[in-house]
This record gives C-alpha cells, structure tokens and sequence, in this order.
C-alpha cells in the first residue's frame, strides 16, 4: 500500500473539515500566546483551499500540493499562511510527477517542506512551533519504513505528543515570543493545527491508501 494522489486530497478534504470544527480552540490557544487568530486563519485558508481545488483534477502532488501552498500563502494572514504554503511547496516540489509514494518518500517530502519553514521562519526545534509537532512526525514515518499504516498512525501519536510538549516550552519564534517567560505553560497554536495535519494524513491513508 502506498500513499495516493487520491488519498492526498481526501487528507486535504479531512484537513478543512477538521479545521473548521476546531476554528474556536485553535483561536483560544492562540488568544492565551498570540493575537487570537490562528482558528480564523486556517479556516479562512482551508476554505479557499477547497474553492480552489472544485473540480480540479491533479495529475501529481505537485500540482495539488502548489494549489493548496499558493492559496495559503494567498488567503491566509500571518505567519501561519506562508509557512504552511512552503511545507506544501516544497513537499510537493519532492514529490513532482509522482502519484503514488512509499512512507520513506512521504517522509523525505515532508523533511524538505520542514526545511522550507525553517529557512523561511528561522525557528529550531523547541522553539515552541509548528515544527515541534512536524518534526518528531516524520522522524516516527522514517523509522517505519516497512509498514504505511503503523507508519502513519505512529507519525500522527508523535505529532501529537510534540504537540503537548509545546507546553512547557519558552516561546522563541513568532508573536509567543514577545511574551517570554509568560508563554510558558501553554500550548502551541501552530503546533496543534500542524497535529490535525498529520492526523488527517493518517487518517486519508488508513481509509484510502493504495487506491
Ligand atoms: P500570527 O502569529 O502571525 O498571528 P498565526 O496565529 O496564524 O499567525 O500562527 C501562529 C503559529 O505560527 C504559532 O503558533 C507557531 O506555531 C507558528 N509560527 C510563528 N512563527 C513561526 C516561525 N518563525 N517558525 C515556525 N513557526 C512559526
Ligand atoms: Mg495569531
């Protein structure tokens, strides 16, 4: 089994619906650290994302992937727009012409995307961001090489527990940082939609990998 053009979109699909349902907490955690509009954001990009991929067909991941990253990078204000648009630029970029692709291709796609949101927003992991939820997510892909389902369902409990270890974490990157020490003990916005994203990843696969 691997992991389909079409099992992509659905994840893309899951992503908005999730998203939308989560608009208010992911506003609320970021109302505690930020300026209280991660929710909106998203939504407001997931959304048009959705507009954006209406009757269109993709012939690889790159061009589904470029669609979704432009439209981030488009539609979304603040820092979480851009970012989000290079992961999937860049990930998509790794993954030109395919339809198809093995846990360790994925795995090596969503390495480059984390570069490009590093080299964009200069964060390292335990910065308190998006990458302390991505990072440990395709460290679990990479060492499930053999096995997509267990692969993706690992990546999905790393990205989540990367999530939660968001909380104790001083804030380096990003409008948290202003806060300093005050931004400890809570939990990262950016961290927690990039769970929902690997989440729906996993999800998409169990449900349509290998179609
Ligand atoms: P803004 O901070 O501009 O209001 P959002 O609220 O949409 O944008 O997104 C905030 C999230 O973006 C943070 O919780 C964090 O995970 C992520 N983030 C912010 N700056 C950076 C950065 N330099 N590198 C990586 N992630 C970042
Ligand atoms: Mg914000």
């Amino acid at each position: 089994m691997a992991f389909t053009l079409a099992a992509a979109r659905v994840a893309i699909e899951k992503l908005n619906s999730l998203i939308e349902g989560k608009k208010e907490y992911l506003t609320d955690l970021d109302s505690a650290i930020g300026d209280a509009d991660h929710g909106i954001n998203m939504n407001r990009g997931f959304k048009k994302v959705m507009e954006k991929l209406q009757d269109k067909e993709h012939s690889d991941f790159a061009g589904l992937f470029r669609d979704v990253a432009m439209t981030l990078m488009s539609a979304v204000g603040g820092s979480a727009g851009p970012l989000y648009g290079t992961f999937f630029m860049k990930m998509g970029q790794n993954l030109a012409d395919k339809k198809e692709a093995t846990v360790e291709e994925f795995a090596s796609a969503m390495q480059e995307g984390l570069n490009g949101i590093m080299t964009l927003g200069k964060a390292v992991l335990g910065d308190k961001t998006m990458l302390d939820a991505i990072s440990p997510a395709i460290e679990a892909l990479k060492s499930n090489p053999g096995d997509e389902r267990a692969a993706w369902t690992s990546a999905a409990d790393a990205a989540e527990e990367g999530m939660k270890a968001t909380i104790p974490m001083l804030a380096k990157r990003g409008r948290s940082s202003y806060l300093g020490e005050r931004s400890i003990g809570h939990q990262d916005p950016g961290a927690t939609s990039s769970w929902y994203l690997i989440s729906c990843f996993r999800d998409a696969l169990t449900e349509h990998g290998g179609q």
